[in-house]
């Protein structure tokens, strides 16, 4: 007698969603990255007590035909690759289509949204993975979506989270990545209430460096730009005497995408050569646009990790652009330094 059998969807997704939705950061990274890849220009994130009662995302982007709404909770549904040709050259922050379908099989989902142009948009209410209601919504376009009772059907999770404040803290992490990686996106994050972070959305990379850093972490920041072949770097970088205690403080993104690598943070240590402090790291906001076959996004189901064709060249790259920003810093009289 064969004893296999394949599993019902809800807990496919549920399965899933153990390795994409692991805390509350986890759901606004990826709603987020939906709102982004959705062309929005305005971002409103809300939290009720650090996303454990409710993680809110509100954006005003292309947002999704009525008839498209149930799809977009089915597992591997997506708008943005087609074929397998796609995944090589991936332009965009989701492709696995799987984030939507995870979250409401471990939450309570309600998705408004309307598309430029409609009469009326569509809300979709599930929970733990069922369709509760489904019926034609206001024609405001874009997206609002949001998620509450996380993890009530699975226990094991809910217990595993940490404590509110650090919850918190990851969410406002994650938050703090995405603006600095989209300058050109206003994002607001409001935390019971109160709001906690602001971006203006004008393209300008200093004033949320400095929004997120303080006023005068921002003033000691460096613009560094740079490029060869294959790669354009853009961003800033403290001056060595504006230092913190952890490598936390380093964003890099590659084609505006927040990743975690560690060769390039040490490159950027390494551009410092000996002007920093032992167990000292600088403040940096790194982006690197290159040609999306030069980068595979599709390693890590939360896409956080990346592997890179010419990485070498790369770092070597990022060392020499901020090596010489520094040099020529040292060269000018320090202007703040009778104040
Ligand atoms: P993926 O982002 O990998 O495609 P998701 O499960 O996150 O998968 O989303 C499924 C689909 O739903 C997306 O491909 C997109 O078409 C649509 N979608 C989700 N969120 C939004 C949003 N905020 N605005 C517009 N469309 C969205
Ligand atoms: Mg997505």
């Amino acid at each position: 007698m064969g004893k296999i059998h394949e599993l019902d969807n809800i807990l496919a997704d549920q399965i899933a969603a153990g390795e994409v939705i692991e805390r509350p950061a986890s759901i606004v990274k990826e709603l987020v990255e939906n709102s982004l890849d959705a062309h929005s220009h305005r971002v409103d994130i809300i939290v009720e007590n650090s996303g454990l009662d409710s993680v809110r995302v509100i954006d005003d982007g292309d947002g999704i035909a009525a008839e498209d709404v149930k799809l977009a909770f089915h597992r591997h549904a997506t708008s943005k690759i087609n074929s397998r040709h796609d995944l090589f050259k991936v332009q965009t922050m989701g492709f696995r289509g799987e984030a939507l379908p995870s979250i409401a099989s471990v939450a309570d989902v309600t998705l408004t949204t309307a598309q430029a142009g409609q009469e009326e948009g569509a809300m979709i209410h599930l929970r733990g993975g069922k369709e509760l209601a489904m019926k034609p919504a206001g024609a405001r376009q874009g997206t609002d979506i949001k998620v509450t009772d996380l993890f009530f059907n699975t226990p094991a999770r809910l217990k595993y989270l940490k404590s509110p404040q650090t919850e918190l803290a990851r969410i406002t992490d994650i938050i703090n990545r995405l603006a600095l990686a989209n300058p050109a996106v206003a994002f607001s994050f409001t935390h019971n209430g109160r709001e906690l972070f602001r971006s203006a959305g004008n393209n300008n990379l200093q004033q949320v460096v400095a929004a997120i850093y303080g006023v005068q972490a921002g003033r000691k920041m460096l613009e560094v730009k740079g490029e060869d072949n294959d790669f354009k770097i853009s961003g800033f970088v403290s001056l060595p005497e504006l230092t913190r205690a952890s490598r936390q403080y380093i964003t890099i993104t590659i084609n505006h995408r927040y990743v975690r690598n560690f060769e390039l943070t040490k490159a950027i240590i390494q551009g410092y050569e000996s002007k920093l402090m032992v167990g000292r790291y600088p403040l940096a906001v790194i982006n690197i646009d290159l040609d999306p076959v030069l980068v595979d996004v599709n390693v890590h189901p939360a896409k956080r990790e990346v592997r890179l064709s010419k990485e070498q060249q790369l770092t070597k790259l990022i060392s020499k652009v901020i090596r010489k920003r520094i040099a020529v810093e040292n060269l000018i009289p320090n202007v703040d330094a009778d104040q």
